[in-house]
């Protein structure tokens, strides 16, 4: 992720990420108490362009609020002082991990006073571009009465990492999580969408991250006059799609092939989800009449 040159952004400052250090006797560290985001900044025509930094930045200060971690920033100095870093390390397409964590404290109350970092590192497709063999996971995504489900909090990967570790341990690409109630809920690290009978359908907000991804993709299914329904989902909906595939910052548009031992019946690259994919590569070059190019 760094080299001896790669320089991060601490509480405003650059520093060198090999000397940057933490305090080890922080609630962050030992509890997860922590929020953090993933930004994609693209090489474009128009020069390195950070796809929706004020929304990804947004939801960051909304994370730290809705569990009461100090956000004392100002949004639009982070975007700039992000461009900065991206200049300083000399990436254009990269990864951006903003992590606000706790000052040192080991108390289970929220902190008074964090801190944030800003790092990045070139990072090409986090899937590639083959369709993923996905399984429905035997970890539920956390109750959303236990914690704050649509906040990107540090200690709700835990849940990510079980999932995705035993997907790839059952030799899967990836995993597939529900919900309390059973439904489908998200991936590990994305949002799903399937399509079935040439509509697309997503699960509704609840249970899941309110991803930005899902919220473009909802936006160009308006602009393309497709059909896109937000519903709750049941596995036997899933397996009965004709297509299906997961949405994120890092994941962008990949495509599934099967879930458990059912292989989605509609060819990739005739499904809704390609469309989605060419235009939302399109959307975040800026490309302009992005589409045309569909
Ligand atoms: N769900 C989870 C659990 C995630 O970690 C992510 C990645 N941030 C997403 C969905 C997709 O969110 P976004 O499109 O904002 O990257």
């Amino acid at each position: 992720y760094y080299n001896s040159n790669t320089v991060l952004y601490l509480n405003g400052d650059f520093v060198k990420s090999e000397t940057a250090q933490i305090d080890l006797y922080g609630q962050s560290l030992h509890y997860g108490f922590a929020a953090f985001e993933g930004i994609r900044a693209y090489n474009t025509h128009n020069g390195t362009r950070i796809f929706k930094a004020k929304k990804h930045y947004n939801r960051l200060k909304q994370s730290c609020d809705l569990v009461s971690i100090p956000f004392p920033w100002d949004i639009d100095d982070l975007i700039k002082q992000t461009y900065k870093l991206l200049e300083m390390n000399n990436m254009k397409d990269a990864y951006i991990r903003p992590l606000v964590y706790s000052d040192s404290n080991m108390s289970l109350i929220a902190p008074e006073k964090a801190n944030i970092m800003i790092c990045a590192w070139d990072w090409a497709a986090y899937f590639g571009d083959k369709q993923l063999k996905c399984c429905i996971s035997s970890y539920q995504r956390p109750n959303p009465k236990s914690t704050h489900m649509e906040a990107k909090i540090s200690g709700h990967y835990v849940n990510s990492i079980l999932a995705t570790t035993e997907a790839k341990k059952r030799g899967f690409d990836e995993a597939i999580l529900l919900d309390m109630n059973e439904n489908i809920a998200e991936a590990p690290g994305a949002n799903i969408f399937v399509e079935k009978g040439g509509k697309l359908f997503t699960p509704p907000l609840g249970h899941i991250l309110p991803g930005i991804t899902r919220a473009t993709v909802i936006q160009l299914c308006k602009k393309l006059d497709l059909e896109c329904v937000e519903k709750e989902l049941t596995v036997a909906d899933l397996k009965a799609a004709d297509s299906a595939f997961f949405c994120g910052t890092a994941a962008e548009i990949v495509g599934l092939k099967s879930v458990d031992d059912t292989v989605f019946p509609l060819k990739w690259t005739e499904s809704i989800g390609a469309t989605i994919q060419r235009t939302y590569k399109c959307l975040v070059l800026e490309k302009q009449n992005y589409e045309v190019i569909i």
